[in-house]
């Protein structure tokens, strides 16, 4: 599993359009990975939690096995719109 940290790599990573992204949110009571291609992937939301505010609440990883983010992550499970 690998965090993403700049915009380039998460447009590599939503460019490819394999794999997982695995998003944490400490604010939120669940947390989703998503396949890259979910309409829920968004540079928006990356650049503003990520870029914007620093990684405070939450991060961003890509994982090739989603299964690895849930088993890593306590609140993590997967989106019912892309893996349901
Ligand atoms: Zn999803």
């Amino acid at each position: 599993m690998e965090k993403i940290t700049s915009l380039e790599q998460f447009q590599a990573v939503k460019g490819a359009g394999k794999d997982f992204v695995a998003i944490t949110d400490k604010n939120l009571p669940k947390n989703c990975v998503h396949k890259t291609s979910c309409f829920e992937v968004k540079e928006y939301h990356f650049i503003q939690k990520v870029l914007t505010n620093g990684g405070k609440n939450g991060d961003y990883f890509f994982t090739d096995d989603y299964q690895k983010a849930i088993n890593v992550f306590a609140k993590m499970k997967a989106c019912q719109k892309c893996l349901g």
